[in-house]
């Protein structure tokens, strides 16, 4: 038998291992909370995470890790390696949004930025990826201090432009691949507006799909008082709106989950004028890769059954981009990190379920070949919250992400959203308490 062979699931000498790395976080209280201050009050937008990698990447340096960066844009991974074991790689994102931060907070951001389009705009993490950011240290920092306690491999990647769906694809893209140890399992967590100390792990499909399309379709301009003349874009594009409405209701199974907004139509410049053109941009999101390509499909065949009916002169022109892939969690590794969480945070375990926002997390672990698992974290006070469901408020009362007063109370989100880090990466390691 192979003296490498490890058991990564001895229970008692995991837990046991868990409580003495976790033992460090009152001494590490003040440092994290001043970090996550900090990148608070200096949030970056989507591939200007400069000042944050730097941090990081100093951060990581400090504690002892092998450090690569500007992986991508600013992506940072930083490696531990402690000895024979697994792989494990945990991401945070990196990036704000071009948000006016509206949270009262003494620690808000008033920074601004120039956004890709050259326009100053303010500058908030309104989707908590500073919480992400500063719980990765959190454990980063716990594991290196606790050597003695695991064995193993960790991976600490820093993720920038998640809010664009370039950032993950950006690093793999710059050979990630070849810069760190392969991994045996992937994790990634989010903030979200639910109880703070809460963990919510879901096994199967948890985040959607998401794509975006520009449609143009084309015309024939000519005087508003001529129509026999033209080719209207504008009713043309009108009628796809209309007739896309059939999609989900006529064309996706009911089980099937599917959502077709159309975002933003635009045409012509002035009563009088029949445009030549006008251009649909619209976002779908499902659960499922086959239900998407049904359902973009759809969409191709309708536009362009309508430009034939109007007897448009061209047939119309599809962009692809915005996309986001399923997050799809692993069966088994969710079902091992679950029991994992319930060993350690007991009825703060809660599922969730799905969720129809969307994440580039899973080109990493895609392009890895690895398994993985996406979990949320709360950041709301347990106290408002359990206000709010009781006044049945939580929808009107408690910003969620991408919210200007979205804003996450320091504790438990962050003891949580580190102690889930090492609970996590515990689950694969094992500890060495035998
Ligand atoms: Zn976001
Ligand atoms: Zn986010």
């Amino acid at each position: 038998m192979s003296t490498s062979e490890h058991s990564p699931r001895s229970g008692g000498a995991s837990a046991h291992a868990v409580t003495e790395i976790l033992a460090g976080q009152d001494d590490m209280k003040d440092w994290l909370h001043d970090l996550y201050r900090t990148f608070h009050r200096h949030p970056e937008l989507s591939n200007q995470e400069v000042k944050t990698a730097e941090r990081v990447a100093t951060e990581l340096k400090d504690l002892g890790y092998e450090v690569t960066e500007e992986i991508g844009t600013t992506g940072v991974v930083g490696v531990l390696a402690n000895g024979d074991g697994p792989t494990v790689l945990m991401r945070a994102d990196m990036d704000a949004l071009p948000v006016k931060e509206d949270t009262g907070l003494d620690y808000a951001s008033t920074d601004t930025a120039t956004d890709a389009d050259g326009n100053t705009v303010p500058v908030a993490h309104a989707c908590g990826h500073d919480v992400h950011v500063a719980s990765l240290l959190g454990a980063a920092r716990l594991l290196a201090e606790a050597k003695d306690a695991w064995s193993g491999t960790f991976v600490a990647l820093f993720q920038p432009a998640e809010e664009d769906a370039t950032g993950a694809k950006e690093m793999v893209d710059d050979g990630l691949a070849d810069l760190i140890p392969a991994p045996e399992v992937a994790f990634a967590q989010h903030v979200l507006a639910f109880p703070a100390g809460q963990v919510s792990p879901h096994a199967g499909p948890f985040l959607s799909s998401a794509d975006s399309m520009r449609i143009t379709v084309h015309g024939r301009g000519a005087h508003g008082s001529m129509p026999q003349l033209s080719v209207d874009p504008v009713v043309l594009a009108s009628s796809i709106v209309l007739r896309l409405q059939t999609i989900v209701a006529r064309e996706v199974a009911p089980d099937d989950f599917a959502v077709v907004t159309i975002g933003r139509i635009s045409g012509g410049s002035k009563s009088n004028i029949i445009a030549d053109r006008a251009v649909l941009e619209l976002n779908v999101r499902t659960f499922d890769t086959a239900v998407s390509e049904r359902v973009l499909a759809a969409i191709e065949r309708i536009a362009i059954a309508e430009a034939q009916a109007s007897d448009a002169p061209q047939e119309p022109e599809f962009e692809l981009y915005d996309h986001y892939p399923l997050t799809e969690n692993d069966e088994a590794t969710t079902t091992r990190l679950t029991e994992a969480f319930t060993a350690h945070f007991g009825g703060q375990v809660t599922d969730r379920g799905r969720q129809s926002a969307s994440e580039d997390f899973s080109d990493i672990p895609s392009a890895l070949g690895v398994p993985y698992s996406y979990w949320g974290i709360g950041g709301v006070d347990p106290d408002t919250y359990a206000a709010a469901e009781k006044k049945g408020t939580v929808s009107a009362d408690i910003p969620a992400n991408h919210s200007p007063q979205f804003a996450p109370v320091l504790e438990p989100t962050l003891s949580t959203g580190t102690a889930a880090i090492v609970v996590a990466a515990l689950a694969w390691f094992g500890g060495s308490g035998n």
